[in-house]
């Protein structure tokens, strides 16, 4: 009985006990006080503690650097995939030492064969400035992107999980955006290479899951921020940190009164760690995001506070579609996952703004021209 392997009935049921279980719960089983109970629980505990092999597409970029740090730290064996369009392997090397951590230059576009047991699938420019350098390429990255790798998850047996995004929501009608909102996307402009591809990524998912019965994650992220964001991305935080530090003048689109929810790394790294280790039931869409709410113009006057700096707001032009406000509504995550986000924006902001204070911006090489 206590000879389980990886995916037999013995250890889906072990996981399904201990999943279903709440965090007391699961302290106290061991101290049950009878001698068989115990050794159920020390089996359950060692098989589902058994180190898994687990590929992040898109890994040296700020958020996969982070989530393969805290999957190396947790003794997984991790892959890290990918082309470094607007990454650099700087972002990895501490890890190359390690020995349960692998890098392959790899562009998702194109299958690869590797026997895994989670899939986190980030590859994907993130940053307008970046997916719409190469529009075509960036579709291509979403859908190829998630045919390949839902492709491997489906021969491995594997769980997957997609890195959707609040853009699905596009400029959206309805204030915050829950999961059951169909969003409000243009399907011919500019951001609609990201959207839209991401939408579909998520109906290949979902259908991968209905016609393969692949184990799939769809978690929305809003904006998140933190170290190791490319200096030279265009995102707003790291642009406007940028700026400031450098003494430069601040870059407002619009009048500054568009809305964003910003979510510390840390708080999403974990977020996206619950939902993978969560019950399989539970498959999402699922937004994680910070619903504190700021305008692009509180969010200059705050980095401008803490860095002390003296630069100048100036006004440019609101690119087209760009979203009015954006807040995430997490209640979702709340009850499936009890998570919610623990970092105040000030603190994350201090913390980012200490790193980029480390950094040589002449050691970035900016992904596009555009910078
Ligand atoms: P990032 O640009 O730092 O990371 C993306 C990584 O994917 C980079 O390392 C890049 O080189 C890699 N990549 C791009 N195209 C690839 C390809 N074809 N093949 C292999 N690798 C490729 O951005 P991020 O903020 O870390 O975003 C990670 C994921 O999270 C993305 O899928 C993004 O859409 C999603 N997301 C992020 C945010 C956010 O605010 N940070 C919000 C919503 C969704
Ligand atoms: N933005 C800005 N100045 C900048 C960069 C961005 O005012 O230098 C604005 C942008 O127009 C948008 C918001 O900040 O309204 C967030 O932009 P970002 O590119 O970070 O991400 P988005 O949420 O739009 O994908």
């Amino acid at each position: 009985m206590f000879g389980y392997t990886r995916g037999s009935v013995h250890f889906r049921a072990c996981r399904a006990i201990f999943d279903g279980m709440s965090k007391t719960l699961r302290t106290s089983v061991p101290l049950l006080p009878s001698r068989y109970g115990r050794r159920i629980a020390r089996r359950c505990e060692s098989v589902l503690k058994k180190n898994k092999r687990i590929v992040v597409t898109g890994g040296a970029g700020f958020l996969g650097s982070h989530l393969c740090e805290r999957l190396v730290d947790e003794g997984h064996d991790v892959i890290c995939l990918d082309n470094f369009f607007t990454s650099q392997k700087t972002n990895v090397t501490h890890l190359l030492g390690r020995p349960n951590f692998e890098l392959i230059r790899h562009d998702v576009i194109h299958p690869i064969f590797l026997e895994v047991d989670e899939i986190y699938n980030m590859a994907c420019p993130a940053a307008p400035g970046h997916y719409q350098y190469n529009p075509v390429k960036t579709t291509k990255t979403s859908v190829l992107g998630a045919i390949n790798t839902l492709g491997m998850a489906k021969r491995c047996r594997a769980k997957i999980l997609q890195a959707s995004t609040s853009e699905i929501y596009g400029d959206p009608e309805v204030h915050p955006q829950p999961e059951s909102y169909r969003g409000a996307v243009n399907p011919i402009g500019p951001r609609a290479c990201y959207d839209e591809g991401k939408r579909v990524a998520e109906t290949l998912f979902m259908d991968y899951k209905r016609m393969n019965r692949v184990n799939i994650r769809l978690v929305r992220i809003f904006n998140t921020y933190g170290p190791r964001m490319h200096p030279f991305d265009g995102r707003v935080v790291s642009n406007f940190i940028r700026q400031a530090l450098e003494g430069e003048d601040i870059t407002i689109f619009g009048d500054g009164s568009q809305t964003r929810s910003f979510c510390y790394r840390d708080d999403l790294v974990e977020g996206l760690i619950r939902m993978m280790n969560g019950p399989d039931e539970f498959t999402g869409p699922v937004n994680l995001g910070n619903p504190g709410e700021y305008t692009i113009k509180q969010l200059a006057e705050k980095i401008i506070e803490i860095t002390g700096a003296k630069s100048k707001l100036i006004y440019q032009p609101l690119p087209q579609d760009d979203p009015t406000r954006r807040q995430p509504d997490i209640s979702l995550a709340k009850e499936k996952l009890r998570w919610e986000p623990k970092v105040p924006l000030a603190e994350g902001l201090q913390k980012t703004i200490d790193w980029f204070r480390t950094i040589d911006f002449e050691a970035y090489r900016p992904p596009t021209p555009n910078y």
